[in-house]
């Protein structure tokens, strides 16, 4: 049933202890790196492919890939 439904879910993580406001997240299907808000409201898109890289929680954001740098 709904097998079309299926498709490759990817794991966020809820960030946690970070120092800044705005964080640097790494593409994992690109390696393109992008500067994010850490309480974006709204779900952040790898600029370069698309992909999902990160989607509000409505505390810090969880992402997809991986945190690479703290603005
Ligand atoms: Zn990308």
């Amino acid at each position: 049933m709904a097998e079309e439904e299926v498709r490759q879910e990817r794991k966020f993580v809820k960030v946690k202890n970070a120092k800044s406001r705005f964080i640097k997240i790494k593409c994992p299907d690109c390696n393109s790196e992008q500067v994010t808000f850490i309480r974006a409201s709204s779900v952040v898109n790898c600029s370069v492919c698309g992909s999902k890289l990160a989607v509000p929680t409505g505390g810090n954001i969880a992402v997809a890939g991986e945190i690479v740098g703290e603005i």
